[in-house]
């Protein structure tokens, strides 16, 4: 679909004209929103033929189910989430003409989570990372300062934590992911020892430095917790940064830098497993696979792992002098008891999409979504413009064309000036997006892009719908 053609069809559904596509076309005028006429009419669904999806009519109960929707307050998009995933998807909207938007988002602040790494290995300030949020929702988009609470997909509303109801004809969900730190008994006490820190919290990040500023010498331990997280190469990048440290600092000797990982190897793709396993020895990193951390003693600086040998489990207690923690993690709880939710508690997208596959003027993306692939902001770059490309044609009547491959990127920081650059899709195929050059390689210029360069490209061109 042209940009012209979607500004003019989303104009002409605005002044509420809207043309549907169900075998028969129908056109409505009046005050009507295009989803409660999809409740009385037979339900759409999405439905896959020969690799393209479009949308069909289909029999079903839906008239049992409708609510009628009280909501006093009524946007034509909610999008819930003001971070990396809501501000582009609101920004591109906003770029297409679309009107009548509003954002849940309860943070003053908008972070540039991914220079965290660099704040906890001394290398960039914290304050560089963050911005205010006013400055990021597009003009004319309304900002409603509030948590969601509740999604009613039947009724179309949305509910915050202090009772504001809010109607949509569209909704896009994109909360990001929770940090379970209270999964782990005694992780939260321990992050307020002078020993354990984590890169996951913008106040601990400088933390971070500290710790390896001042190691002289011992146990450093790095986890990396069981299940999905939001940028998997995070917890074993500040280790390489630490080791980097340790090195200068001619404190390596004296060290143990332990990795105790959930995970079976040190990155899932083999092209980049085979140059990190190199990172590892070149470092001495003595690597515990298949430990889970499960329990913190922060007085007497011990972290306990649970271990499956041949399906018994064990517990493997390991003392630290410093010790980066990272939390286990999983969709927000709202998402987890919402009618959207995947049995694994994710609002679900369709993998290509994005689209819920079962109420079809939702989209998912970002790291609560569904989608299996690696959780980064990096992916939401190609999640975003492909969710509303087929929203807007959603919201025309018009056929899901977009399709996301899966498309994630990973800048793993390997010493205090290379950059592992990994790229990758679905099949966990290598999609290097950079010609010419090998990014299979630690390189310097990789550096110089997470440094200088992801940072301009996020907060001057993504989260502005140009990039
Ligand atoms: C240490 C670290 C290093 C990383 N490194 C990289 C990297 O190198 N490259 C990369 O691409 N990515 C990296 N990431 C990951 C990247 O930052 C995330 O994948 C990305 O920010 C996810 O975007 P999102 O919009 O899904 O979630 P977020 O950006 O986290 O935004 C979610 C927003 O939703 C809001 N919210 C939460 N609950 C509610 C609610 N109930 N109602 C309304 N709003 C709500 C939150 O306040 C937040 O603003 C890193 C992350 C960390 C922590």
């Amino acid at each position: 679909m042209t940009t012209k053609c979607a500004v003019k069809q989303a104009r002409n559904a605005k002044s509420n004209r809207f043309t549907l596509h169900l075998g028969v076309t129908a056109r409505i005028t009046g005050r009507l929103h295009f989803l409660r006429l999809a409740q009385m009419l037979p339900r759409n669904v999405v439905d896959r033929e020969e690799g393209r999806t479009r949308m069909t009519a289909m029999h079903t109960d839906v008239h049992a189910t409708a609510k009628p929707n009280t909501a006093k307050e009524r946007y034509r998009t909610v999008i819930i989430g003001g971070g990396t995933a809501g501000i582009t998807v609101a920004a591109r909207l906003a770029q297409h003409g679309e009107e009548n938007i509003a954002i849940f988002e309860p943070s003053e602040k908008h972070y540039y989570q991914p220079l965290w790494t660099l704040v906890g290995a001394g290398l960039a300030s914290a304050d560089e990372s963050v911005r205010s949020e006013a400055d990021y929702i597009p003009e004319g988009v309304k900002w409603i300062k509030e948590f969601v609470e509740e999604i009613d997909p039947v009724a179309q509303t949305v509910t915050s934590r202090s009772g504001k109801k809010v109607g949509y004809d569209f909704l896009v969900v994109a909360p990001g992911i929770q940090l379970d730190w209270d999964r782990v008994p005694g992780l939260r006490e321990a992050l307020k020892t002078d020993s354990v820190s984590s890169n996951y919290l913008f106040e601990l990040a400088p933390k971070t430095a500290r710790l390896i500023e001042n190691f002289r010498g011992g146990t450093a331990l790095f986890n990396h917790p069981l299940g999905a997280i939001k940028c998997a190469g995070a917890p074993q990048k500040i280790m390489y940064l630490a080791c980097d440290h340790f090195q200068r600092r001619h404190v390596a000797k004296h060290s143990h830098v332990i990795f105790a990982s959930g995970g079976k190897a040190i990155f899932g793709v083999a092209e980049f497993r085979a140059v990190l396993e190199g990172v590892v020895a070149r470092y001495g990193i003595d690597t515990r696979f298949d430990h889970d951390l499960v329990e913190v003693h922060g007085d007497r600086k011990e972290a306990v792992f649970s271990r499956n040998v041949e399906g018994k489990i064990e517990r493997v207690t390991i003392p630290y002098d410093i010790f980066h923690a990272v939390p286990h993690q999983s969709a927000p709880d709202f998402i987890k008891r919402s009618p959207l939710a995947t049995p694994e508690g994710w609002a679900a997208a369709d993998k290509l999409t994005l689209q819920n596959p079962q109420y079809p003027n939702i989209f998912c993306l970002g790291d609560a979504s569904s989608l299996p692939t690696s959780r980064t902001g990096a992916a939401i770059r190609k999640q975003a413009p492909v969710l509303v490309e087929n929203l807007l044609a959603f919201m025309n009547g018009k056929e899901l064309t977009a399709k996301y491959d899966g498309y994630s990127s990973c800048p793993l920081v390997t010493s205090h000036d290379h950059v592992l650059l990994a790229e990758f899709d679905y099949d966990g195929k290598p999609t290097p997006s950079i010609p010419y050059i090998n990014t299979q390689k630690e390189r310097y210029d990789m550096y110089l892009l997470k440094r200088y360069g992801l940072p301009f490209l996020y907060w001057q061109l993504m989260l502005r719908g140009r990039a």
